[in-house]
């Protein structure tokens, strides 16, 4: 094993307490990342930055994802701009087609979110290039570390929204129409996309910090993912009549509110029972009075299981409780599949290390978009002792993270010889 260079030690914890101040919270410790604010602009503009001092040539596309290249020779190796996200060509060994390696993550957070979710594999991925200069290693095959844009769907509530529009999952027609809580419509904040800027990958790794506990568990800095849960989003609509708190009989009433009161604890029985996720975080009530039966309750689930079918049983049986108890609150409701996220397998083989444990995760990253664009893909993750994400308790100690460096440079050598 290649000892690490002091260089990419300096330059992660650098580069990582640069990062720290950049849209933290004063009084949660919790980061506010919104995708097209200035707090991810400015990291953007840093990671522009970063790639610029290491002469990694930036391409973007109008959504604002961003590659920064390691060519091999220092030049331009041109990739075909098909357009198309299909299998890699075949025995594709060329040097041109899709022959480059790429790396990276997402910049932007949940609201109140972590430090580490999405960052943490943007700087690795600067910092694994730094190692493997200093490792003296010269690749074959271009390098890349990149971002992509909206990854948590926190704004316009389509996750993966840039890895999405870059591969052509989803169309700028339909995404320029996604508006926020402001109303603010996504085509008023950015350009366009769509796909090209991975035209040239052929592979993809993405590091992220562990949103669970499997690796403190097994004792282990780093493992690698077998593969994402299908997961979706659902919007419960629940509508009843709105009227004074105060002067309507409790048995006249149609109120929404006990009608989700009641799907949400199903909700969460029926995950509990069959070892999968169901949760209600998002609610929107009107007229949202203290002093008044409400008229409307909207409430966004996030379910998540082992396999498809056991997420459409999961669903399915969420919104037959729910369909139950609206006859008898005399209220009426409405399901809508937001975004639905097949099952993703990776290739842990890509990895090429068996001593390193393989386990699934229940949370969607941009890896399994473009794994299901067809791109060989492989996740590392990185111990967090908390085993908590989305929240300011997210952590990973620096030791833990230079491992996840030097796994993530060894692993980029190997994909890049
Ligand atoms: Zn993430």
């Amino acid at each position: 094993m290649v000892s690490m260079g002091s260089m990419a030690t300096d330059d992660f914890e650098r580069m990582w307490a640069d990062l720290s101040p950049i849209g933290r919270s004063v009084s949660s410790g919790g980061y506010f990342r919104q995708p097209f604010a200035s707090a991810e602009r400015e990291l953007a503009a840093w990671f522009v930055e970063q790639c610029a001092a290491r002469g990694l040539a930036v391409e973007t596309d109008q959504f604002g994802n961003a590659v920064g290249w390691w060519r091999p020779d220092g030049g331009i190796v041109r990739h075909e701009m098909d357009g198309s996200m299909g299998d890699p060509r075949p025995g594709g060994d060329g040097l041109s087609g899709r022959s480059g390696v790429l790396t990276g993550s997402h910049l932007d957070s949940v609201l109140d979110g972590g430090a580490y979710d999405g960052p943490l594999g943007v700087v690795s991925g600067l910092a694994a290039v730094d190692e493997l200069r200093s490792r003296g290693y010269v690749p074959v095959r271009p390098i890349g570390v990149g971002v992509f844009v909206e990854e948590e769907g926190s704004r316009f509530g389509l996750a993966c929204l840039g890895s999405r529009l870059a591969t052509g999952a989803v169309t700028w027609e339909s995404a320029r129409e996604l508006t926020d809580r402001e109303g603010v419509r996504l085509g008023d904040v950015a350009e366009g996309g769509g796909p090209g800027l991975l035209s040239g990958v052929g592979t993809f790794v993405e590091l992220h910090v562990e949103q669970g506990r499997d690796l403190v568990d097994r004792n282990a800095a780093v493992g690698v993912a077998s593969g994402i849960w299908p997961h979706g989003r659902y919007r419960f609509d629940f509508a009843g009549e709105a009227n004074h708190a105060g002067s309507t009989r409790m048995e006249d009433r149609r109120d929404p509110m006990l009608t989700y009161a009641m799907t949400a604890l199903a909700a969460n029985k029926q995950a509990r029972l069959a070892d999968q996720r169901a949760t209600f975080g998002r609610l929107e009530v009107e007229p949202n009075g203290t002093n008044a039966v409400p008229s409307r309750v909207s409430a966004w689930l996030d379910a998540r299981a082992s396999s498809e079918e056991a997420l459409a049983d999961l669903v399915a049986a969420v919104t037959r409780q729910a369909t139950e108890r609206a006859e008898r609150d005399g209220t009426d409701l409405e399901v809508t599949a937001e975004s639905v996220s097949r099952a993703v397998t990776f290739d842990p083989g890509l990895v090429g290390r068996e001593d390193w444990p393989v386990i699934p995760t229940a949370a969607g990253h941009d890896a399994g978009v473009l794994a299901a664009a067809g791109i060989p893909t492989a996740m590392l993750f990185v111990r967090n002792p908390t085993g908590v994400s989305h929240s300011p308790a997210e952590h990973a100690e620096i030791p833990d993270c230079l491992a996840g460096v030097h796994a993530l440079a060894d692993t980029l050598e190997r994909l890049a010889s």
